[in-house]
């Protein structure tokens, strides 16, 4: 196994474009911590333009070096990765082609490997201050990553009942929020505190299509971008628009009022 190979083994990492030449760790006083800076080389010279599809006029064009990147610490010192990519140059048509690496998201200063690892210490019983301190990254991070796993959990959301009743309410005071539920019952199926229709319809999203086909009735106030919502959600489903508001045990009791 080449150098090479061994490094990225070490990092945990798989791009083979990475290349760690002589001298490539390098200690600095970081953020006044001493830690290990690693250098890497990105050089992937593209097939083609992106921008014209040209294949034989491409040549290089300058290096550019990229602010370090976070990585998962080293013998318990911070560690970072800093890559230079080897820019090229379509001659073709003058269009910048820069390399980018699965190692790293684009415009992330955070390695996915520092993220998996924070996901997976997310789910231990310990503090999220703790996790942030260990990956040398900031709680808000920690939070967000923390995020994607609850964003990704909820597309078990398969179920949703034929006949259901969204509407408004005040939340903490201040600003309203969605409810979602069963209108059979009034059992509230989920609440959603971002109430705007782009974030709704990313909420309606994460429930599978065919079981939002089978929705017959939707019970609501009279709102008009809400209809739209419903209509592009639930396309079979009648909507009834209830005229008055009143603490309902049956929503479907009003079936009649108006049905679109
Ligand atoms: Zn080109």
């Amino acid at each position: 196994m080449s150098i090479n190979n061994s490094i990225l083994k070490l990092l945990n990492m798989k791009d083979k474009n990475l290349n760690f030449t002589e001298n490539f760790v390098e200690e600095r006083n970081i953020k006044n911590k001493r830690s290990l800076v690693i250098k890497a080389f990105l050089d992937k010279k593209p097939n083609c333009c992106p921008k014209c599809g040209c294949i034989d006029n491409i040549k290089k064009n300058g290096t550019v070096i990229l602010k370090p990147i976070k990585i998962l610490s080293i013998s318990g010192l911070n560690s970072y990765l800093e890559i230079t990519k080897q820019l090229h140059k379509c001659n073709n048509c003058k269009h910048k082609i820069t390399p980018q690496t699965d190692e790293v998201n684009y415009r992330c200063r955070i390695s996915n490997n520092t993220k998996h690892s924070i996901t997976m210490y997310a789910k231990e019983t310990i503090t999220y201050k703790f996790i942030s301190k260990l990956h040398n990254v900031s709680d808000k991070t920690v939070q967000r990553q923390v995020n994607k796993i609850y964003d990704k959990d909820k597309l078990y959301k398969n179920y949703i009942p034929i006949n259901i009743c969204i509407d408004e309410f005040t939340w903490k005071k201040k600003t309203m929020a969605f409810n979602i539920c069963d209108a059979e019952n009034g059992k509230t199926l989920d609440l959603v505190e971002d109430r705007t229709i782009e974030n709704l319809n990313k909420y309606l999203s994460y429930y599978l299509n065919e079981n939002k086909l089978k929705v017959e009735n939707v019970v609501m106030d009279m709102y008009k971008p809400y209809i739209k919502l419903v209509q592009e959600n639930f396309p079979n489903a009648n909507i009834i628009i209830l005229t008055l508001t009143v603490k309902m045990r049956n929503p479907l009791f009003y079936i009649g009022f108006l049905i679109f």
